[in-house]
């Protein structure tokens, strides 16, 4: 596949250095954007077309678009991130590439090709280069979030695949997710609730998953938790994954255990980097179903020692307890696991560790 050439139309009002440096200094996570954004078109005549870099800003969209109606929409979260030299590199973007595919393949969207993807974070990143924080100490995990997404974007209101589609990535530079450093969170489990069910939506990065696990997160605000973990449709059995972060459970015996991929599962690249990760420590990880039950009794009798989730947002979080109607599972402190493999993967993010996997992509 050819590689398109993005044009670049520079903002004539980028925010002042000094208003950016405040943001820089605490940025938050998903409030400040940066001066630019990247833009593809697809129509079903001309395919993909018109690669550009524009200033950020509002859409102009039809009300009757097919997307406000229909939800016809996918995203992808990745992160750049700035090593001492000051250079700049993503992780493992072909695989958001290809999950991107995945998920547009599932919402009957054109697939973007990975060269697009990957040429259109490429050239907003080296556009909105200034915006890329620069951590001041191992305990500074800043970064720019990159979200690329895909719209119908046609004006129809019937029910149909649209034929007019519009691609973007926005930037927004990030501090850690969870405010105030890894502590572990609360854990919810929704026993009404369901994320996703076979057949449906789950292992696409789609829009619709999350609003239908708002007021299923909402519930865990009620119950004073961090986040909600969804078990099965079909069973209300088996442990799925959280909101928007995939779960490893460790054993006292050095396994590490993480549901297996159905179509109902996200698959994580934390989660896929996890299980290499806890291979190179000697752990053995194992991808397969596991219970409510066998969470509830492994915490009971020591067998299972951590819980953590994880995903690109929030990198690796120790959970601290299980809450449902039943009432309060505390887990044990420590995690020296998710303690180690979290450090493991930020230090090859930020270029501190030999990336012995070839996991890193240069940008700027
Ligand atoms: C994005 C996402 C994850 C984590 O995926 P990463 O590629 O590791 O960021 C897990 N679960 C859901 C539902 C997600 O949307």
């Amino acid at each position: 596949m050819s590689t398109e050439h993005f044009s670049v139309q520079p903002s004539i009002q980028p925010l002042a250095d000094n208003l950016r440096d405040d943001i820089l200094a605490n940025p938050g996570f998903g409030r400040h954007f940066t001066d630019h954004m990247a833009h593809i078109r697809w129509t079903s005549s001309a395919d993909w077309h018109g690669h550009e870099v524009r200033p950020y800003g509002p859409l102009q969209l039809d009300p009757s678009a097919a997307v406000l109606h229909y939800g016809q929409e996918i995203f992808e979260g990745i992160k750049a991130y700035r090593h001492a030299d000051g250079s700049i590199w993503t992780f493992r973007p072909e695989k958001n590439a290809e999950r991107f595919r995945r998920s547009a393949r599932r919402l009957a969207l054109p697939e973007l090709s990975d060269d697009n993807f990957l040429n259109s974070v490429k050239t907003l990143v080296s556009q909105d280069a200034h915006w890329v924080p620069t951590p001041d100490s191992e305990a500074d995990e800043s970064s720019l979030y990159l979200r690329p997404f895909m719209i119908a974007s046609e004006a129809f209101l019937g029910v149909r695949p649209a034929q007019e589609v519009d691609y973007y990535v926005i930037a927004c530079p990030v501090a850690a997710y969870f405010k105030g450093g890894v502590k572990p969170v609360s854990i919810w489990l929704s026993s009404h609730y369901k994320r996703a069910a076979p057949g449906g939506t789950g292992f696409a990065k789609c829009g619709g998953n999350y609003a239908a696990s708002l007021l299923a997160q909402q519930e865990a605000s009620d119950n004073n938790c961090d986040q909600v973990a969804f078990l099965d449709a079909a069973e209300n059995t088996w442990v799925e994954e959280l909101g928007g972060m995939n779960l490893f459970f460790v054993f006292k015996d050095g396994r590490i255990v993480t549901p297996r991929l159905t179509d109902t599962i996200l698959e994580g690249v934390t989660r896929d980097s996890m299980l290499q990760l806890a291979r190179d420590e000697g752990l053995t990880p194992e991808e397969r179903a596991i219970s409510i039950n066998e969470w509830r009794d492994g915490i009971a009798s020591g067998e299972i020692t951590e819980v953590f989730a994880c995903g690109t947002a929030a990198v690796v979080t120790p959970i601290g307890q299980l809450v449902s109607e039943n009432g309060t599972i505390e887990h044990p402190e420590g995690n020296a696991v998710a303690t180690k493999l979290r450090k493991r993967l930020l230090d090859i993010q930020y270029g501190r560790a030999k990336d012995t996997h070839g996991w890193m992509t240069q940008l700027v």
